[in-house]
């Protein structure tokens, strides 16, 4: 049986690494960063074109089992995947890594939310964490901006006042605390990604008493199944 491993995260390719070369699995990755960590194993690039290029692929590749490894705001590939599968009879699983507890933190529904909390409480100085496609809701704010990202945002995008500090984590406790302390943040915007590889920078807020304003995640498609590690999505496969 051929699996297709919808990936872009570590997870996914964690989970390449499990499976292959003991399973017949093929990776795919969106295509939106240059130079993309590359999992183990087999690799297609690129969109399927919407629902209907994915169900044709599906059939195509004569996958007979999806595992869904997107990043957890990925919304728009789990919809699509979830609806193929649902169409072909094909098993579908979700490995959505645990969500960070929110506590302590405003808990906001989208980008545009955090945009409109950071005007209202009047920040000034905003570390943006939200990714390349999470920057326009910010454009027409005041305040200063650090805007961490792994590719440029469109010069459209961004806002009045920022610079834009090209990196990868994973991201250490004392780094975190420096880069807040050294550039006067007083709120930082995130996801909320989960995993241990971002977390260090809510530690690190928390301890110096800087508001965290966190984008719930996205709802999955209602139905699906869903684990929250790369051993129970193992598992799953190998129960098939
Ligand atoms: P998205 O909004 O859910 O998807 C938009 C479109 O991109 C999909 O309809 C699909 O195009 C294509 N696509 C997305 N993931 C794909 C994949 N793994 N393989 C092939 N095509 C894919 O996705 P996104 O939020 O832009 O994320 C894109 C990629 O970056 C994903 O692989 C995700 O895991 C990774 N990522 C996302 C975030 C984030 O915060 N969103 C963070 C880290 C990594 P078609 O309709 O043409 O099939």
């Amino acid at each position: 049986m051929r699996i297709l491993l919808l990936g872009g995260t570590g997870e996914a390719r964690a989970l390449a690494a499990r499976l292959h070369p003991d399973c017949d699995i093929v990776s795919s990755l969106a295509g939106r960063v240059p130079d993309p960590a590359l999992p183990v194993g087999p690799v297609r690039v690129g969109g399927f074109g919407g629902v209907d290029g994915l169900r044709q692929w599906l059939r195509a590749n004569d996958i007979g089992a999806v595992v869904d490894a997107t990043h957890p705001f990925a919304a728009t590939m789990t919809a699509h995947a979830a609806q193929a599968c649902a169409e072909l009879g094909v098993p579908y699983l979700v490995l959505s890594r645990p969500a960070w507890d929110p506590a302590g933190t405003v808990q906001v529904a989208s980008d545009v939310e955090a945009a409109d909390h950071i005007a209202e409480k009047g920040f000034s100085r905003v570390l943006l964490t939200t990714g390349r496609s999470g920057v326009r809701p910010f454009a027409g704010s005041d305040a200063w901006f650090l805007i961490r990202v792994v590719t440029p945002p469109d010069a459209e995008v961004l806002p009045r006042n920022h610079e834009v500090v090209l990196s990868r984590g994973p991201y250490g406790y004392d780094d975190e605390s420096a880069l807040l302390r050294d550039n006067r943040i007083d709120v930082l915007v995130t996801k909320n990604s989960g995993g241990a590889l971002t977390e260090a920078k809510l530690a690190a807020a928390r301890d110096l008493g800087i508001t965290v304003v966190m984008i719930d995640r996205p709802p999955l498609p209602a139905g699906v199944t869903a684990v929250g590690t790369v051993d129970e999505a193992a598992a799953w496969v190998e129960r098939l």
